[in-house]
């Protein structure tokens, strides 16, 4: 079975080919078929921010490494069990590529990002099918196609974001980092009834799609002075709620500056494993009682993804589109930033999950 898969551990944007990292089109056998899991047809998988960081060696250096997990497609096939919630031949779906077991002590503590099993069905979906646990399946609403759809785990996090800053509605609220979780950040944000909602973000063409997608503001870290801006914009006062989406050890330190007292500040990227990023104690947790957070993963959040899916602007994100056999193009045309979000078509489905 088709696979996109990591061949070579290195940066994607190595400019030295002899050390560069490599993703490939390699053959995987197709993952067995449970009792309780159910086999989709994947139509699209989109590539994530974090995939070249596997191609880096981030979650391990045992190469080939299977990818995708931001995937919708089609079930072709169910175990004999996997009837709990309804799933049927023919649905078009989407779902959470990590299984949480619902056993083990932090499933049962209500931290399910914990689960000391999360990898058991953490397949690769960048595939002709994908095999998962029934409980990772949602059902995509009929208004919402397949090409949008792969796009559930990524709002998945947008929405555990969300949760995370324990936001109150009307708060002042930045958002720093204009990729796809970012630009969803700040719609799920805006929905929640963010006010002077801001997008800090250097290229112009990801401020100009946030302006387009409910931001109020948008700041350019690298022309203009944050700080000064961030002031003006909000009297003085600073952000209640800041987040970054950037990953970037050049922006995330300048954020805990705009940040309001009493603000929430969430670290909501990967990070360089060796980053670390200093801290002023007395400033940032004595005098401005900030509170500093991150997101792993986003468990509790795919049925209110579900729900937001079709409410929110997604053509922008899913306009690249390239085949499956084309997926080293596909990678270098996400390695070049020329879209905003880059999708795999994994099989030639239409709407009604039939080949066409
Ligand atoms: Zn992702
Ligand atoms: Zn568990």
């Amino acid at each position: 079975m088709k696979t996109v898969a990591v061949t070579k551990i290195g940066s994607l944007r190595d400019p030295d080919p002899s050390t560069r990292g490599r993703v490939d089109v390699v053959d995987f056998p197709r993952q067995p078929l449970g009792p309780e899991d159910v086999r989709i047809r994947v139509a699209y998988a989109a590539i994530c921010g974090s995939d070249p960081h596997l191609a880096e060696g981030f979650f391990g250096t045992d190469v080939p490494i299977g990818l995708g997990h931001e995937v919708s497609g089609v079930i072709e096939e169910l175990g004999e069990h996997a009837h709990r919630n309804g799933l049927g031949v023919g649905d078009r779906v989407a779902g959470n590529f990590l299984r949480f077991c619902g056993t083990c002590r932090p499933c049962q503590d209500g931290r399910q990002q914990f689960c000391e099993h999360i990898q058991d069905y953490n397949r690769p979906g960048m595939a002709e099918t994908v095999t998962w646990h029934e409980s990772q399946v949602y059902r995509l609403p009929d208004a919402v196609s397949l090409r949008a759809g792969c796009l559930l785990e990524p709002v998945s996090v947008a929405v555990r974001i969300a949760d995370k800053t324990r936001m109150r509605v009307g708060d002042r609220v930045a958002v720093c980092g204009g990729g796809p979780i970012g630009q969803l950040a700040l719609q799920v944000m805006r929905r929640f009834g963010a006010t002077s909602l801001t997008m800090i973000e250097p290229i112009a063409a990801r401020r100009e799609m946030a302006l387009r997608h409910g931001a109020e503001f948008v700041i350019d870290p690298v022309g203009e002075d944050q700080g000064v801006r961030a002031a003006e914009i909000t009297d003085g006062r600073g952000y209640d709620v800041v987040v970054d989406a950037s990953g970037s050890p050049r922006a995330v330190g300048g954020l805990l500056d705009i940040a309001a007292k009493g603000a929430t500040v969430v670290y909501g990227a990967m990070y360089p494993e060796d980053f670390a990023m200093p801290l002023n104690l007395s400033d940032y947790l004595y005098l401005k009682e900030l509170t500093l957070t991150g997101v792993f993963v986003s468990p509790y959040a795919f049925p209110r993804a579900l729900q937001l899916l079709p409410l929110l602007a997604l053509d922008e994100l899913t306009a690249a589109v390239f085949d499956l056999d084309d997926a080293v193009a596909a990678f270098e045309a996400h390695v070049s930033g020329a879209h905003p979000k880059v999708l795999i078509r994994c099989n030639d489905l239409d709407e009604t999950g039939r080949t066409s």
